[in-house]
């Protein structure tokens, strides 16, 4: 799909309301060893062919594309990205680039006892871990996998290889752990984790989200504030980060609570992605991509793919939209796009 773009576009990864993509997010594969009821079925999701998805060397070259055109921070997501064979060489692969980007993960922590020494010496800089409870029947309820300890391990193993801080992700669900959140947040405390809570957002593939039964960040910060005193951390800090952050009682931990849905921080949004098979997508919720692997496959440049991948930034819409009276789900489920 080509469209034409103004001539009086400014170079770069540039929005029309001004906003500058710098963090991109790479799904580098659409599978999960977990099943996490609010994310994908039991039965899992068809996955992508092999061939449609990107190789180790495509992947590669279009990240290139894009910090050699602003973008200062990779982070690799899924499904779980620990599910790539080559991830630490991919990883080595990006920290060779030039510029150098900063380099995260966003997994959900399975397989990173194993590997997360091999990520840090090949260029990984930090590392979220999601995890929603530490009540392990919940954990297992929740995943429909029996594998908590494994993720209590992947975390000591990040902390240990130096990928600090490390941060956990959790979102709150009504009836199934919005009551113990401080439980979380005082497991965390204890071992020098950052936990950052965000609201549940419309991107299940089945569809079944429902706003009225969404655990609002309101919510859990009343919540959280039963047990612990949050001080609100000044907004300066913030910048692009959507957390709004809480030093707990007198610090030094931190809390963050992401109001992805009640407050949403899309004016301040410098996030792109790329899909595992090779689509650009300028928001978690658009309803179109662009689609860089046909064109990279037939030859293209790299001025054309930084063209197409600029085009894409150019068309993002000023807010997601959840809420609108027209807001449409997009087709691709969380797990295919990339968290
Ligand atoms: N497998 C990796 C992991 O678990 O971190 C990366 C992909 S997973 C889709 C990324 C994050 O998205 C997880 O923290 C997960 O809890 C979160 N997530 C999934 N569905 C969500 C939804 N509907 N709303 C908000 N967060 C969601």
């Amino acid at each position: 799909m080509t469209h034409p773009l103004p001539l009086a576009r400014p170079a770069g990864l540039v929005d029309q309301f001004g906003r500058v993509a710098r963090d991109l997010r790479v799904s580098v594969t659409d599978r999960c060893n977990l099943r996490c009821t609010y994310c994908m079925p039991a039965e899992g999701l068809p996955w992508l062919p092999k061939a449609e998805m990107l190789t180790d060397d495509e992947l590669l070259r279009v990240i290139g594309v894009f910090v050699r055109d602003g973008v200062t921070q990779v982070r690799l997501t899924g499904g779980e990205p620990l599910l790539r064979r080559s991830i630490v060489e991919l990883v080595a692969g990006i920290a060779a680039l030039t510029p150098r980007p900063r380099i995260a993960m966003t997994t959900n922590g399975v397989g990173l006892a194993r590997v997360a020494q091999g990520l840090a010496d090949a260029g990984l800089d930090r590392v979220n871990v999601s995890l929603d409870t530490i009540d392990a029947e919940t954990f297992t309820r929740l995943t429909r996998r029996d594998r908590i300890d494994d993720v209590e391990a992947g975390l000591k193993a990040a902390a240990d290889a130096g990928l600090t801080p490390v941060k956990v992700n959790a979102v709150a669900m009504r009836g199934v752990n919005d009551e113990a959140v401080a439980d979380l947040l005082g497991w965390c405390l204890d071992r020098g984790y950052e936990l950052r809570f965000i609201e549940q957002m419309p991107l299940d593939a089945q569809h079944a989200w429902d706003r009225r039964d969404m655990v609002t960040a309101e919510e859990i910060q009343a919540r959280l504030s039963e047990r612990y005193t949050l001080t609100p951390l000044p907004a300066a800090d913030r910048g692009s980060a959507p957390a709004e952050r809480f030093l707990v009682d007198d610090g030094p931990g931190t809390v963050g609570i992401i109001a992805s849905v009640t407050a949403p921080f899309c004016a301040a949004c410098d996030r792109t992605r790329l899909t595992a098979d090779g689509q650009v997508r300028n928001c978690l919720f658009s309803r179109t991509e662009t689609d860089l692997r046909t064109p990279l496959r037939a030859g293209a440049s790299d001025e054309q793919l930084r063209d197409l991948v600029r085009g894409e930034m150019w068309r993002k819409r000023r807010g997601h939209g959840i809420g609108d009276p027209d807001f449409v789900q997009p087709d691709r489920p969380m797990s295919a796009i990339g968290g």
